[in-house]
């Protein structure tokens, strides 16, 4: 192989395509994109972004390949042309996002028609392209592949394969709307694309987005030997023959109509770049390429300018910097070490969920319950995840078995000091709490961190008992843990900055997404979340029905109504968790008695199979016998916009709250973690975000009418009354990225 140096003659590429043309610069080097030419005359492409673990399209890279195309385009000896990354899991992650959101209107078009054109002279080239993809290939990654013969991908799990911008609030505009339903048919474009979905390479190659699954080591020759062999398979036009089926008129006309009405129930009409990205890709079928991509072109302009847009881009962001943020930029190499060992007491829900994960990260865990039973009962639990997880293409059988073999179950007590780490995610009480990490203390060695998982009660108190406190921290998981991304960090009153480090570092480690909170009851989450199910359990004694005041949160945008929640999370948890916040904010969190009631007549919620709803039949239906619980009707008949209004507003109080006792350092961190661990409406950018919108002085007016017709606990905070006096917001203006 030798790597091709000289500017080569001009070389025509097919009628039709206008490329654009760069001035001759043979001087400029390549920075993102390299090239080098094989002896068997086939022009690899390289992308490889310097300081950088990522490839990203931003105007400079699609410029470099542009000039690349130039060349290819002008070398008559060229025989095909293969693209490939040089970085170890990533193809291409997409568009800059970065530059995207700091665009104006006029930068963006210019942009998106760049890469428009530049993609198009790709698929004009008389000679065959194919994309040779390992690592994520996303958006703008996977769009140049489209625009590529032929696709050949590795079976490995870095490589994720898809078009995520419905969930940005944008659509494919680089081609991406118009050549996958051309490539694959309408049916299963529009379910990638509506579905903004990311595909394990194996569910790709199912889906016909890439036409083979070869191995990383292998895939760049595969794809030039494809190219050298005459009749293979990377010839174009393969599909067009069943493709008529589904891409005609008629069938997108039919389609639309269903799937618009589906959208509708299920995005309530809130994502605006759904509806769009079905009208463009349904109506773009019928139309010539440069017309489908002009449809392209008008609808991004016009999504990038919402509100939803600039919401969902930001939550982007925000993953970003929980995946990079430190604790102490100071403590840094305190916590360079990651976590090699881990232990997990107590195998039940949690316990389970937390060891399946860190097993399937590839870290040793030890799982310890108190007897063989729970034991075993959490390894069932772990083996089943596992069976999903091969099941939905996660992950392979033998990676699956690998990971089982990662955990060493144990029913009795085992030396811990090779432990870089201890979860305790054992029953909810702190006498036992306490025990166990006395405990620990014995069995730990001296640099081991002890972590709690615990939902609701001190870190610090825990902590307190034993003999090194400050390497004590909350390490608290979601559940579901294995889809559940945020994690909250709990730095209590003696945890020292390092173990909050080595803590931070070890969530991301793991691959999930950490805040850091200070002890505090109820943390951040369940804080905020609390008082609104609590005011769901008000409003339901106050004779509003089951079905209005989920319906109202529905409505609003979250992925589930309140009394439906507290059904999931378990009414005696939600019971206890409201007991512990009672006892602390007596004033404005008064437990609703209807918890208390439901304990008592065993009405646990989806694991007793009744709650505020039964779960005998297929789809859970109002438990009417709860009837009997509503003692009050001063809230009956009460209509969407009053429901959503006192739910939503308690939220923002306790929100603007938690900011004010520095529960967490910034307004970012709370929305993220709303977003993040209870799926409030993302397209409204989390609750603090949300009170910007309505403006202070709104919100203020609202609770102040509500605490003085006598709902106490409406009084809006001291923060909220500054802000709403000061006529200032959570977020300055303009500018944050966060
Ligand atoms: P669970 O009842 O399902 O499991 C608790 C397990 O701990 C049981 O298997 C029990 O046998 C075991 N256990 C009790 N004493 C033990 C001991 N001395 N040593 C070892 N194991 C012992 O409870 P869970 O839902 O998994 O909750 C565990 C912890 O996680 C609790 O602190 C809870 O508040 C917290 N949490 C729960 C959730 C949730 O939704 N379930 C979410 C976040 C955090």
């Amino acid at each position: 192989m030798r790597t091709e140096a000289l500017a080569p003659p001009e070389r025509g590429v097919k009628p039709g395509v206008e490329p654009p043309r760069s001035a001759p610069t043979p001087e400029i080097p390549f920075l993102f994109v390299h090239r080098r030419v094989t002896d068997d005359q086939i022009c690899v492409l390289t992308f490889d972004r310097p300081d950088s673990s990522a490839n990203v399209f931003d105007r400079a890279t699609i410029e470099e390949l542009n000039r690349h195309l130039e060349f290819i385009s002008g070398s008559p000896k060229l025989k095909g042309v293969v693209l490939t990354s040089a970085k170890p899991s990533i193809f291409i992650a997409g568009a800059d996002l970065h530059a995207l959101a700091g665009a104006s209107a006029g930068d963006l078009a210019s942009l998106i028609e760049l890469g428009q054109t530049v993609f198009d002279r790709l698929a004009a080239l008389s000679v065959p392209t194919v994309a040779a993809i390992h690592g994520a290939c996303v958006g703008g990654g996977y769009e140049v592949c489209l625009a590529c013969d032929a696709r050949f991908a590795s079976p490995d799990r870095a490589t994720k394969i898809g078009l995520p911008e419905t969930q940005l609030g944008i659509l494919p505009a680089w081609g991406g709307s118009t050549r996958l339903p051309r490539l694959i048919g309408l049916p299963r474009a529009l379910d990638v694309i509506l579905g903004g979905k990311t595909l394990a390479a194996k569910q790709a190659l199912n889906y016909g987005m890439v036409d083979a699954l070869v191995p990383r080591e292998r895939l760049v020759e595969f794809a030039c030997r494809q190219i050298s062999t005459p009749g293979s398979e990377v010839r174009r036009g393969r599909h067009a023959l069943k493709l008529w089926l589904t891409n005609n008129r008629l069938v997108a006309a039919a389609l639309s109509v269903r799937i618009e009405s589906q959208l509708l129930k299920k995005t309530r009409g809130h994502y605006p770049a759904m509806f769009k990205a079905l009208a463009v890709v349904s109506r773009g079928i019928s139309r010539q390429v440069a017309g489908s991509l002009a449809l392209e072109r008008e609808a991004i302009l016009e999504l990038a300018q919402t509100e939803e847009c600039h919401n969902l881009i930001r939550i982007f962001f925000l993953q970003e910097h929980a995946k990079k943020q430190s604790y102490r930029p100071a403590n840094a190499a305190a916590a360079a070490k990651p976590i090699a060992r881990a232990a997990v007491i107590g195998a039940g829900v949690m316990g389970a969920g937390i060891a399946h994960w860190l097993s399937s990260r590839g870290l040793p865990v030890i799982l310890r319950d108190v007897n063989a039973e729970q034991v075993a009962k959490g390894m069932a639990g772990i083996a089943q995840l596992y069976r999903e997880g091969v099941k939905r293409h996660l992950l392979t059988k033998i990676e699956a078995r690998a990971g089982l073999d990662h955990i060493f179950p144990s029913a009795v007590e085992v030396p811990l000091h090779h432990a870089d780490l201890v979860i305790e995610a054992a029953v909810e009480k702190m006498e036992l709490k306490k025990k166990i990490f006395q405990r620990l203390g014995e069995l730990a060695g001296p640099n081991t961190v002890l972590a709690t998982n615990t939902s609701a009660l001190s870190v610090s108190e825990i902590a307190a008992g034993t003999k090194l406190p400050e390497r004590v921290v909350g390490i608290h998981f979601f559940n579901p843990v294995h889809r559940m991304q945020l994690v909250e960090v709990v730095v209590g009153r003696q945890t020292s900055s390092d173990v909050a480090e080595r803590a931070l570092r070890f969530v991301q480690q793991i691959g999930k997404l950490p805040v850091v909170v200070k002890d505090s009851p109820g943390f951040l989450v369940n804080r905020i979340l609390m008082p609104y199910l609590i005011e769901a359990g008000h409003l339901f004694e106050a004779g509003a029905s089951t079905g209005d005041i989920d319906e109202a949160m529905l409505e609003f945008g979250l992925p589930m109504g309140p009394l439906r929640l507290i059904d999931e999370v378990g009414v005696d948890v939600a019971h206890h968790v409201a007991a512990e916040l009672e006892a602390r904010f007596s004033d404005r969190m008064p437990s609703p008695r209807v918890l208390a009631q439901m304990l008592k007549a065993g009405l646990l919620g989806r694991k007793s199979e009744r709650g505020f709803y039964l779960y005998h039949t297929k789809t859970p239906e109002p438990n009417s016998g709860l009837s009997l619980f509503q003692e009050k009707d001063w809230a009956k008949g009460f209509g969407r916009e009053v429901l959503q209004k006192r739910l939503v507003l308690l939220m923002v109080n306790e929100a603007a709250r938690c900011l004010e006792e520095e529960i967490v350092a910034e307004p970012p961190d709370v929305d993220f973690a709303m977003i993040m661990g209870t799926g409030f409406a993302p397209f409204r950018g989390g609750p603090l975000r949300y009170a910007d919108g309505l403006g202070g002085a709104r919100v203020v007016g609202e609770m102040k009418r509500l605490a003085d017709a006598g709902a106490e606990y409406f009084e809006p905070c001291a923060l909220l009354q500054t802000l709403a006096a000061e006529g200032k917001k959570f977020y300055p203006e303009k500018g944050d990225r966060r």
